[in-house]
């Protein structure tokens, strides 16, 4: 264990949480850190403390927002018979994007995964089934092509598909395995398009 005070020590130990920060890189943030002007440190501070204090989920859909509806579910200009069912909110980000899909969200917050202990109840797939009134013709199930996304999408479809509503999966283009997120905008329009019947 390196030689630092404990504030250093607590600096780096807390940056190492965030993803894709190793020890290295959390040593080398803490150091940059540390020789930035006081003000722009107190600036980050504020900013991270601020970001997290008012961001909320919608309570529709699970969009990130500030009020308690996202500016998607509340817009006027959406279509409201599909949903489109996303793994995450920064695939929403990626989705719009596109500027093709007009219709509204629904964000898992996750997939279902039994290896890590994570069941259709852990992930908000309730309260997309009690969004599903007679106004919603279509739900697109636009999970990532991994094993768990697929998995997660044929049990939504399975829930689904017995109360009439059309489900389909988006398919073309996305390498399996693939994140949503990461796909260049063709590549997800051109999955949009190709979606097929479940
Ligand atoms: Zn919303």
């Amino acid at each position: 264990m390196e030689q630092y005070t404990a504030p250093i020590t607590k600096l780096i130990e807390e940056l190492a949480k965030l993803p894709g920060i190793g020890r290295k890189s959390a040593q080398r943030l803490a150091f940059y850190i540390l020789e930035m002007k006081g003000s722009d440190v107190v600036e980050l501070a504020r900013a991270i403390v601020n970001a997290k204090k008012h961001t909320k989920h919608c309570q529709t859909c699970g969009n990130l927002t500030e009020g308690e509806l996202c500016s998607i579910c509340i817009s006027l200009k959406r279509d409201r018979s599909t949903i489109c069912v996303v793994e995450d909110a920064r695939d929403i980000a990626a989705m719009e994007r596109t500027k093709e899909y007009k219709g509204l969200y629904h964000v898992l917050h996750g997939t279902i995964s039994p290896l890590d202990g994570i069941g259709p109840d852990e992930i908000n797939i309730k309260s997309l089934i009690s969004r599903l009134n007679t106004d919603i013709k279509e739900v697109i199930l636009a999970t990532n092509t991994t094993i768990e996304g697929e998995a997660t999408a044929v049990y939504i479809s399975r829930l689904i598909k017995p109360m009439g509503i059309k489900v389909t999966r988006i398919a073309h283009g996305i390498p399996v395995g693939g994140d949503i997120e990461y796909a260049d905008e063709v590549t997800l329009m051109r999955a949009m398009e190709g979606r097929r019947e479940m």
